[in-house]
């Protein structure tokens, strides 16, 4: 048997990579850890999640102050935004989730950190600083990367990234952003609230696209009463520079072109695989620009090589790639058999209000050819929702003709952390009976997700044959008014 140097190795110290490595490590397995920056988290942690809800939630108070008489109170004067500040903070918050993320708590847990950017040598080994490191068993969790579209003129025209966006030392004054999936819907309506003048543009009919179109629609209702200027349905034809300021052509879906004028571009139509310069080809792992291919159990066309994350081209968030991380861990250190399973796999779109989901939505359910009633609740009923002056959205139950529920949409406040309430009751297979009778603190905005699972209920329960029933075994005498009195 050959003996490796390394029991686990693994590419990548991003989400995906850093749950690998500390479950492997933590279980006795000998771990290398290799990535090509000089420090660990990844895009998450730099580029992503984290410096994105950082300026969103900026811009919220910004626009909180902006809209003061909203709640009664004083109307400011308010001065414009210095972006550093923004930055700046956004850096310290990055800073101190870094310690978590740092080189010295992985080798904590008993796993070599490296950084450096490696090449396969051969199915076991890589090259890394002139070394060479073998392992028995590989993990390719190298991320994704913004996608620069086949645009005329794009790449001789300045244009910024989401890794340059949370950076920027002053703001601008105007932005065109090209793309209108999770990442330019939150960056519009929080540049916007800031006080950028924002044009969205997507060659869609509408943004959010994975979405059911009712709630998206929502979505671009509210960012364009805000002020966000959307171009939905139009292909962009050129982009170029014309010195202080970039222009966007475009052709609507009527067949006008609109020349779009902005300080700044934001690209954000997509992400690729991390791919290069791994030597994927010499060893002959397959991949395509949308990622690398794996099976249910996250192992490539080599058996020992896995890639867990954004590579494998499957759900991009940060808490897929964690999932997938221990999937990985559950193969390949405990060798226990397990597949991949996404039914309940959540997310959430952080604009103000947030668009979450788990499960199936009805275009999902309809193109599955489920048969699906859907129930909703709309959060201006719900009181706490009243007095936090967040009344706009609802949330949206599917249940399959089983009257099971199947998947949940919720657009409005906190719309991620109430998910994590169907993320218990979806994997629990909790009775939604349990759901609509377990006592839910009040006023929260909680309770839409009890109300909802009540809605199904109520007609059940409050029935013409249920009170006749009633009124045949205990005499009750039914209503105190008559119903065309309660109208007057
Ligand atoms: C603006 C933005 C906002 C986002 N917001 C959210 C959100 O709110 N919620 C959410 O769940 N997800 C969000 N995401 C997605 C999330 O960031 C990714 O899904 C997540 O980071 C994927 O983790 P990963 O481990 O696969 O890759 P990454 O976190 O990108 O880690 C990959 C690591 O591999 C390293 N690497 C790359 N190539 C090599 C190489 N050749 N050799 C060695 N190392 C290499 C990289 O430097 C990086 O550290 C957001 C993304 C963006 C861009």
């Amino acid at each position: 048997m050959p003996n490796y140097d390394y029991d686990i190795g693994v590419i990548g110290g991003g989400a995906g990579g850093l749950t690998v490595t500390a479950g492997a490590a933590q279980l006795g397995a000998k771990t290398l850890l290799v990535e090509k920056e000089n420090e660990l988290g990844g895009d998450c942690l730099h580029f992503g999640c984290v410096p994105s809800k950082t300026l969103i939630k900026s811009a919220h108070v910004y626009y909180l102050m902006k809209n003061s008489r909203k709640f009664g109170l004083p109307s400011m004067d308010l001065p414009p935004v210095d972006f550093r500040e923004i930055s700046k903070r956004i850096r310290s918050v990055i800073a101190t989730i870094q310690h978590h993320d740092s080189k010295e708590r992985f080798c904590k847990l008993g796993a070599q950190v490296e950084f450096g950017q490696p090449t396969f040598a051969d199915e076991h080994s890589i090259r890394l600083n002139g070394n060479t490191y073998s392992a028995k068993t590989w993990v390719i969790a190298t991320g994704s990367s913004p996608v620069a579209p086949p645009i005329k003129g794009l790449d001789k025209t300045p244009h910024i990234t989401n890794k340059e966006i949370f950076f920027l030392d002053r703001l601008p004054a105007s932005m065109v952003i090209l793309g209108g999936g999770p990442i330019g819907s939150e960056m519009s309506q929080a540049f916007n609230r800031l006080g950028t003048r924002v044009s969205l543009v997507d060659m869609a009919p509408r943004i959010l696209g994975k979405e059911d179109p009712d709630m998206a629609d929502l979505v671009r209702d509210v960012l364009s009463s805000e002020g966000v200027k959307f171009y939905l349905d139009s292909a962009i034809e050129e982009v170029r520079d014309l010195g202080s300021e970039k222009e966007v052509r475009i052709k609507t879906k009527e067949g006008n072109t609109v020349c779009l004028k902005a300080e700044t571009i934001l690209v954000a139509v997509g992400r690729g695989a991390n791919t290069n310069g791994l030597g994927l080809e010499d060893i002959g792992v397959e991949y395509t620009h949308r990622g690398i291919k794996v099976d249910h159990r996250l192992r490539t066309n080599h058996k020992h090589i896995y890639a867990a994350g954004d590579i494998n081209g499957g759900y991009q968030f940060t808490h897929a790639a964690g999932y997938e991380g221990g999937i990985v861990v559950s193969n390949a250190i405990f060798r226990l058999p397990r597949k991949v399973d996404y039914t309940f796999l959540p997310w959430c779109t952080y604009t103000d209000p947030a668009l979450g989901s788990i499960g199936m939505n009805e275009s999902s359910a309809g193109k599955a050819g489920i048969e699906y009633k859907v129930w909703t609740e709309e959060f201006k009923e719900n009181d706490r929702s009243l007095a936090e002056g967040e009344s706009i959205g609802k949330i949206k139950m599917i249940l399959n003709e089983k009257e099971k529920p199947i998947g949940v949409q919720i657009l409005g406040p906190h719309a991620g952390d109430l998910l994590a309430e169907w993320v218990a009751v979806l994997n629990g297979k909790v009775k939604l009976s349990t759901l609509a009778a377990a006592v839910h603190p009040y006023p929260t905005i909680g309770e839409i997700n009890k109300k909802v699972a009540g809605t199904f209920f109520s007609p059940k329960i409050f029935s013409k044959k249920v009170q006749k029933g009633l009124k045949f075994f205990f005499q009750l005498k039914g209503r105190a008014c008559a119903e065309d009195v309660c109208s007057e």
